[in-house]
């Protein structure tokens, strides 16, 4: 992949590859391959299994 810039997240190491999402361009370190999301939006994607008790609605 010919990506030029600096990664977007960091600025400081070169970017890698792109974010399929918001197009952020991501260096290794800030970009999940297995989602090809920059991790900003692979936490959002990511369900968060902490927050699995906000489901639970009726607990009388
Ligand atoms: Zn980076
Ligand atoms: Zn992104």
């Amino acid at each position: 992949m010919s990506v030029s810039g600096l990664c977007q997240i960091c600025e400081s190491r070169p970017a890698q590859d792109r974010c399929e999402n918001c197009g952020t361009f991501a260096c290794r370190a800030h970009y999940e391959r297995t989602v090809r999301l920059c991790v900003d939006c692979a936490a959002q994607a990511d369900p968060d299994p902490g927050r699995n008790e906000d489901v639970d609605v009726h607990r009388f």
